[in-house]
């Protein structure tokens, strides 16, 4: 079976003040053993929730280079994430595409890099309105997956992050049906491209608006192995959504 698996992921938000309402409010819970919990922290406050929080709840970065050290002024690398005993990263964000001009081999080398430095990674895949619009869907989250797949060879570290741009803060949701047609269509893409075991045993987390009002419906879908939360995830409410799966 494949443990559902949440995360939260905070972006360029929160201050200490913020993040230890956010700790108290993970701490308190209760959260679902059976679920796997990951909160993306910006990278300056990594250390420090890390030490806060119990080793149940995984910390994420939410961004690393791809290469361990060296002459890049701004970047760390996962060996630094790793040293501070965060154990994931989360690559390939659509706010790094979009805003910071992240191509999919760009992405796809930070992926590899991160996974042989001993990193887990929540690569995170989607398409935009006007992709949908023009049918392309399943063309540009094939693409974004198979510039992955061609870096690397062991899925079992790597969780996939479906997020429809479109859905992402717009408080737009991609109904269950829409996103259980793109999971199920990448398991396929998996089982095709890679092999049936990659396929049947990879996590494919949705994001995009998740809330604690509309992730059962969501987690209840065959194909949908968790979320990425944004916004949500700032809020009590995210508890609600770890324990979304019945
Ligand atoms: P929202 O939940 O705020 O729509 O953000 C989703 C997201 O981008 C998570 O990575």
């Amino acid at each position: 079976g494949r443990k559902f698996v949440v995360g939260g992921n905070w972006k360029m938000n929160g201050d200490k003040k913020q993040i230890s309402e956010i700790i108290n409010t993970l701490k308190t819970g209760p959260l679902s053993p059976n679920t796997e919990v990951i909160v993306g922290v910006p990278a300056i406050y990594l250390e420090h929730v890390r030490t806060n929080l119990p080793q149940s709840i995984e910390v994420a970065a939410q961004n690393c280079y791809k290469v361990p050290k060296g002459a890049f002024t701004g970047e760390i690398s996962p060996a630094m994430i790793k040293d501070i005993g965060v154990n994931w990263v989360i690559l390939g964000h659509s706010e790094r595409r979009q805003i910071f001009g992240e191509t999919d081999e760009l992405i796809a080398e930070k992926v590899a890099h991160a996974l042989e430095a001993g990193l887990k990674v929540i690569a995170c895949i989607g398409e935009t309105l006007e992709e949908r619009e023009g049918g392309k869907t399943e063309e540009v989250v094939f693409r974004q997956t198979k510039a992955i797949a061609g870096k690397i060879k062991d899925w079992s570290n790597v969780v996939i992050a479906y997020e429809p741009v479109w859905a992402i803060g717009t408080g737009k949701t991609a109904t269950p049906q829409q996103a259980q047609e793109v999971h199920k269509a990448l398991r396929q893409w998996f089982c095709t491209h890679v092999n049936a075991d990659v396929g049947n045993s990879i996590r494919i987390q949705y994001g995009g608006s998740v809330t604690g009002a509309n992730c059962k419906e969501l987690a209840a879908q065959p194909d949908i192995d968790g979320f990425l939360v944004g916004g949500a995830s700032l809020k009590p409410e995210f508890v609600n959504i770890v324990n979304a799966k019945q």
